[in-house]
């Protein structure tokens, strides 16, 4: 299965190429160190970067799915902390505005966000919800005299580019059975920054945490079911993530293993390095081909709940396995921070946690097949 891209999406996944290759690759280091530049929503938003699965009647590029995912592969094999950022602003954020959005709520935002002017982030998770997303305690008022605002109370937590973010996506219940969507402008009296949560890897995407007290939301009405459903799109971008991951660290290791020498051959000769090289490129294989799968049924309007989730966890464990396999091929300097192949196998863990940890999607597979 190899995707089909038209001349434009082709055109575009060669600008993203050759941007990661010239401004993403040559910092990631330096991003680790702290986080992206100021103006990297306005440079990703030029490319199309932040635009690119939003219709084209919305302003968007109206690109495929196929070309998402291999977006999001691309930009991770130069930084997987800014694949992540991007995967959820595209499949979570600006497809809610696609989907959820009315017409002056797009109107109000769409143009900035498209611009790179109005950076957005996803908020559902809280201290107490997190696998267990029907568990969000944040609160949705009315406002009486304001038909569709409502006042938010709560925490979020592990919120991604949420440091950048000017407008957010907040999950919140507005009632004891019922959770929703709401647009949350960051810049008023009662959002609480309670600062970035450190994390040992795609520690450049920026991830805060924040109280909520009485913030004005706008209502995007949608149930819960169906604002969550933009997660089996988000998936198949983290399985793109994934892929680029796992496909740069097994660049690196057999680059590696061709150089260093030991009992007089490289260890490229030798028959248990050239095992893990063997693993993994078989599973940097198999992944390919459940990305391109749940990305293509997704293009034809198929449902790809199972698919998704074999997509994102599937490529997870081939991005952990290999990262793992890889570091261990360059020994001792693989532990150093000389070598980008430790960063790799950090950054590879948060493929198996966000959206959806991969015992999640397990149980997400197992429904779906015994139902
Ligand atoms: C770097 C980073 C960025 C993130 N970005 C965002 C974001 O932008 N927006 C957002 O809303 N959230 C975000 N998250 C949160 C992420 O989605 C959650 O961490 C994830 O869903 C897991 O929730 P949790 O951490 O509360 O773990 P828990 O739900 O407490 O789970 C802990 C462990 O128990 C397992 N477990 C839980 N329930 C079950 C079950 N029923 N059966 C078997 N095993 C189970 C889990 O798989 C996991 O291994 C981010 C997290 C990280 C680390």
């Amino acid at each position: 299965m190899v995707p089909v891209f038209n001349e434009e999406e082709k055109k575009f996944l060669a600008d993203v190429e050759r941007f990661v290759a010239d401004c993403v690759l040559p910092n990631t280091r330096e991003w680790e160190k702290d986080t992206f530049p100021p103006d990297i929503w306005k440079q990703t938003a030029k490319l199309g970067i932040t635009s690119c699965v939003l219709k084209k009647e919305m302003g968007g590029r109206g690109y495929s799915c196929a070309t998402y995912a291999d977006m999001c592969r691309i930009i991770a094999r130069g930084d997987p902390a800014l694949a992540m950022n991007v995967a959820a602003i595209n499949a979570l954020c600006v497809a809610h505005f696609e989907h959820f959005a009315n017409d002056e709520q797009r109107e109000k935002y769409l143009r900035g966000v498209l611009s790179g002017d109005i950076p957005l982030s996803w908020g559902l998770t809280e201290p107490d919800a997190g696998s267990d997303a029907r568990r969000v305690q944040s609160f949705a008022t009315p406002i009486e005299d304001k038909p569709g605002y409502f006042r938010l109370n709560g925490q979020k937590m592990f919120i991604t580019n949420g440091g950048f973010a000017k407008l957010f996506i907040i999950i919140a219940r507005v009632s004891d059975t019922e959770l929703s969507a709401f647009l949350m402008e960051k810049d008023q009296p009662g959002f609480e920054d309670l600062g970035r949560i450190p994390t040992t890897g795609v520690s450049a995407s920026y991830t805060l945490k924040f109280n909520m007290n009485d913030c004005i939301g706008w209502h995007t009405p949608g149930t819960f079911e169906q604002v969550i459903g933009l997660l089996y799109q988000g998936r198949v971008g983290i399985g793109g993530m994934a892929l680029g991951i796992a496909e740069k660290a097994l660049e690196l290791g057999i680059e590696y293993s061709k150089q260093r020498e030991q009992f007089g051959m490289t260890l490229s000769r030798m028959q248990s390095v050239q095992n893990m090289i063997a693993d993994s490129a078989m599973q940097v294989e198999a992944a390919r081909l459940l990305v391109h799968k749940a990305a293509w049924m997704h293009d034809q309007g198929m449902p790809i709940v199972k698919e998704a989730s074999y997509a994102k966890l599937f490529a997870s464990e081939a991005a952990r396995d290999t990262t793992n396999r890889m570091l261990q091929i360059h020994g001792g300097r693989g532990m150093t921070f000389d070598y980008l192949i430790e960063k790799l196998w950090r950054d590879a863990k948060l493929t198996e946690i966000g959206e959806g940890a991969s015992e999640i999607q397990r149980l997400v597979i197992a429904k779906a097949l015994l139902k």
